[in-house]
């Protein structure tokens, strides 16, 4: 079982009034901080943010139509963790998540604002 509680980390189910399924990006590096597939309208925000743990992935095609940003490093140091929140910050599509149970990165998530993209 994964650390977020779930046997895929990358596949997850959230329970709320309806039930909806979320599926991250295969590029996400392993660990509790995700990008959600689907959503991008490629405002390419939070690699401005953190270009140290957001990748980009464009679209081959030119098109843009597969394009996405994705967790290319899990945070590991405060400065990191500080890096990654602002990225979750400033996503502009709601498909920044983060499915660990390290309290500190719940409070500064929550601080920031972001309090809706801890999956519980
Ligand atoms: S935050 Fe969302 S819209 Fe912006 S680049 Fe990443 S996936 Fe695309």
């Amino acid at each position: 079982m994964a650390e977020s509680g779930f046997a895929d980390p990358r596949v997850c189910i959230i329970w709320g009034m309806s039930t909806r399924r979320l599926e991250a990006y295969s590029e996400n590096a392993p660990g509790p901080f995700h990008v959600q597939k689907d959503l991008c309208i490629v405002c390419r925000a939070p690699e401005s943010v953190a270009p140290d743990l957001i990748g980009f992935h464009r679209d081959p095609s030119g098109t843009d139509a597969e394009s996405h940003c994705y967790f290319k490093k899990q945070p590991q140091t405060p400065e990191e963790i500080d890096r990654a929140v602002k990225a979750v910050w400033a996503n502009c599509c709601s498909c920044y998540w983060y499915a660990g149970s390290d309290p500190k990165v719940k409070k500064k998530l929550k601080e920031a604002g972001c309090e809706s993209t801890i999956e519980e």
